[in-house]
């Protein structure tokens, strides 16, 4: 019997490959990792030190779910971006071998972002949570066991994104302007990581727009892929 007030919320989990559930603690994503991303976006990669955001624990969304369009958009855009899962953690981590050794896995993953209020965010200097952090924002395709896809098979890896099976971005993880070790690394400067963090490590070029009716796939070399569609207001499956 416990002390609790109401039933605690469901532990919002990601599929894995093979079978089990990731169990998710927090959702950490650095922006601007590409650098003809953060050149569409109107940046210069060279001067731009790591930008973190957070999305909460229950945004995630299996592989093959409808998502509705949110209501206080007008500009909601995908983003397909690379997912590394972890198994355990730490603070200030200073190798790279250490940081890959906290990786269990990675998932294509998609960070669905409302443009608008990102735009106004930046333009009034203003959080981002509207802009990221909104409900159904991650969805997660399931999680490839890191030894079955050690880092030598992300060498020639191809991030692609399609939107109704048009390409939209097509680009190889190591146009990644800080790496996955650096990420945990500099990560591990401003929080304590843990078993059941995720990381979404950004996006190349050619973000864009979604409408309703849209399908969206993820493929991230031979990871699992994700999928989602979107659906009308209260169509959410
Ligand atoms: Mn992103």
């Amino acid at each position: 019997m416990s002390d609790y007030v109401f039933s605690p919320p469901d532990q919002p989990a990601v599929v894995v490959q093979g079978g089990g559930l990731f169990p998710v603690r927090r959702i950490f994503c650095i922006g601007r990792n590409y650098a003809d991303h953060v050149r569409e976006m109107g940046g210069d990669p060279k001067e731009t030190p790591p930008v973190f955001f957070t999305k909460p624990a229950d945004a995630v969304v299996t592989s093959g779910a409808a998502i509705s369009y949110p209501p206080a958009t007008k500009d909601f855009h995908f983003e397909g971006e690379l997912v590394v899962a972890l198994h355990s953690g730490g603070r200030d981590i200073k190798s790279r071998e250490e940081a890959g050794g906290l990786i269990f896995g990675c998932a294509a993953g998609c960070d669905l972002t409302q443009r608008d209020h990102q735009a106004a965010a930046k333009k009034s200097g203003t959080p981002w949570d509207t802009a990221k952090g909104f409900d159904h924002s991650a969805p997660i395709g399931a999680i490839g066991r890191y030894q079955d896809f050690p880092p030598a098979d992300f060498d020639h890896a191809r991030i692609v994104t399609t939107v109704n099976g048009e390409t939209r971005q097509d680009a190889p993880l190591t146009d990644m302007i800080w790496s996955v070790p650096e990420i945990i690394m500099a990560l591990s400067r401003q929080f304590e990581l843990k078993a059941g963090d995720l990381v979404f490590t950004g996006t190349p070029e050619g973000v864009g727009p979604l409408s309703v009716g849209d399908k969206v796939e993820v493929v991230i070399g031979g990871l699992p892929k994700l999928e989602f569609s979107i659906a009308g207001a209260n169509e959410q499956s």
